[in-house]
């Protein structure tokens, strides 16, 4: 095929890694990308965490909340936003699918469950953090030694560094509280360690954190030829992937700022809108396996915020370390973690992922006269990430007579966890007890957050090796039954797990990229 078009729905980072694949793989080939959400920062897809402005940060994250972006999405000139009095928004940055206005997704089952609709989609506001799957937490049908090249690969597109404020010595402390602890039941390597993020370590020990932005790379330098073959489209909505024949020919994209509609030919649409969106608009588009939208996963998370206990601590660091570690963090005052500490995923006795984080200040404000207020040895924020077994009833369906806000098939999500999962979420609960009385004293108790908190919402679009309507796409994320149709993000992957996903999920998209490169002949 010669200089083949490729449209990519969403410009997060699953959608910014096709496209690099893409280009960099495929001779002439040029790669569209529409994303419905507005462009944040000057570079498309940055971290909004890099904004030092604290004013300037905020205006990004609340332009990223679609429909209850309220009057700052009128003033893009988008219709008036449906926020209603009393609502919440799950994390800033991020709207609610069920967020009780006109065309509001219907989720009571999972009531956390949220999106964000903006340049770099939900990459533009994670955590960063970038742990790799294992042992059952990978996709079985994808060998080891694919896996090892997969995560390779992936872990470059996002810039991934392992040793994140290693030379943290309150960190450290943390992670040796925590071997004291649990060391005698965790397998050789798998004990507390610094948790891998997506970032580039600065000279003066502050982090710039990874986003589309860097997936992206030479697609967004003006100045490298790669960027001749890829446009980026903001504000730009795809309503429909054309389908004739059993092939994908295009998308129909609407122009959120002029209104106009308008028809884009492609020789491969890729859809990366994420784990809810992306069964909605092939829902739409009359792609509809009997998988799509089911097999809803995510992860049930427990939480607590402990405050760093001094005479425990000071087993392993001294005081003059903090001071230095006090003097560090004081160059970069808007970036609140001074270090990120994790126990992972291991089999057969720790189904779960323990994740550390070491801040100056509490989460949450606490009166200046509270007893446990300005600990000068700070606060660990930490949560047990547990496994949610993937089960049919689990979904999210689409009803073709109720338009949602955007004229989509409006969203129902069904969710429950089961025994299984009850079981695994007391037995992490039990182990944050531990892990909070290690490091100090629990200025808030272990508590279970309301479904769809963890923002890590898996298998909706499944992929697997057989069209037996457990799967909707095939082991290299191709759309059973509609050629030249993929589909990419978290929703591809169909394990029980704990793995924060996006480094998987970036992985799934080399995978797919590079059988789709071929394809179109690279
Ligand atoms: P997204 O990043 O969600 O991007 C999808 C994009 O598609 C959106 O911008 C959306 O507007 C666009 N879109 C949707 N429909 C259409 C349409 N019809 N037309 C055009 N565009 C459309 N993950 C981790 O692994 N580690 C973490 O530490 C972590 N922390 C997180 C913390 C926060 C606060 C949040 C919000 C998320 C976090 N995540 C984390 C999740 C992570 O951000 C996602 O896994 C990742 O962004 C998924 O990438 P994606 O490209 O599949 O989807």
């Amino acid at each position: 095929m010669s200089e083949p078009t490729v449209v990519v729905v969403g410009s997060g980072p699953i959608g910014a890694a096709y496209a690099r694949v893409l280009v960099e793989s495929v001779p002439g080939a040029k790669v569209v990308m529409f994303e419905a959400g507005p462009q944040l920062t000057a570079i498309p897809g940055e971290s909004v965490r890099n904004i030092a402005d604290p004013a300037e940060k905020k205006h990004a994250r609340e332009i990223s909340q679609g429909p209850q972006a309220g009057s700052l999405r009128e003033s893009l000139g988008l219709p008036a936003g449906v926020a209603v009095e009393g609502m919440f928004t799950a994390r800033e940055g991020t709207h609610l699918i069920d967020f009780g206005g006109e065309g509001s997704g219907h989720a009571s089952s999972f009531p956390a469950a949220a999106a964000s609709t903006n340049v770099g989609g939900m990459g533009a506001h994670w955590t960063c953090a970038t742990p790799s799957p294992q042992f059952s937490e990978r996709i079985p049908f994808i060998d080891d030694a694919e896996w090892d090249d997969l995560l390779t690969e992936a872990k470059k597109l996002l810039h991934v560094s392992s040793a994140a404020f290693a030379d943290s010595a309150v960190g450290a402390g943390i992670r040796s509280l925590l071997e004291d602890e649990f060391r005698d039941e965790l397998p050789e390597g798998y004990g507390p360690s610094t948790l891998p993020v997506a970032g580039d370590p600065q000279p003066d020990g502050s982090m710039r954190w990874a986003g589309s932005d860097v997936v992206l790379g030479p697609l967004i330098d003006p100045e490298a030829p790669e960027s001749a073959r890829f446009e980026l489209h903001d504000l730009s909505l795809v309503t429909r992937v054309e389908v004739e024949d059993g092939r994908a020919t295009g998308v129909t994209v609407e122009d959120l700022r002029t209104r106009e509609t308008r028809f884009v030919p492609a020789d491969l649409v890729v859809v990366a809108a994420d784990a809810f969106r992306t069964p909605q608009l092939l829902w739409a588009s009359g792609v509809r396996p009997t998988a799509l939208g089911h097999y809803l996963t995510e992860h049930p998370v427990v939480i607590s915020t402990v405050k760093v206990d001094a005479d425990l601590i000071e087993q392993y660091a001294t005081e003059a370390d903090l001071d230095a570690e006090i003097a560090r963090r004081s160059i970069n005052p808007v970036d609140p973690v001074a270090a990120v500490n994790r126990i992972p995923f291991s089999e057969p006795n720790h189904p779960f992922s323990l994740q550390v984080m070491y801040a100056e200040n509490p989460p949450f404000p606490l009166p200046a006269d509270h007893p446990d207020a300005d600990n000068r040895w700070g606060y660990v924020n930490m949560g047990y990430g547990t496994r949610k077994q993937p089960r049919f009833e689990d979904a999210v369906t689409f009803d073709d007579d109720e338009p949602d806000y955007r004229g989509f098939p409006n969203m129902t999500i069904r969710y429950e966890l089961t025994e299984n999962e009850e079981r695994e979420i007391a037995a992490a609960t039990e182990r944050l007890r531990r892990a909070g009385r290690a490091i100090g004293k629990f200025i808030a108790e272990p508590r279970l957050l309301p479904p769809g908190s963890s923002l890590h919402f898996m298998g909706t679009t499944r992929i697997g090796v057989a069209d037996d309507g457990t799967s909707v796409a095939d082991p290299w994320s191709r759309v059973w039954g509609v050629d030249g149709l993929v589909v990419g993000g978290n929703g591809t992957i169909p394990t029980a797990n704990t793995v924060n996903p996006t480094l998987m999920s970036v992985a799934v998209a080399v995978r797919g990229a590079r059988k789709a490169a071929e394809a179109l002949g690279a």
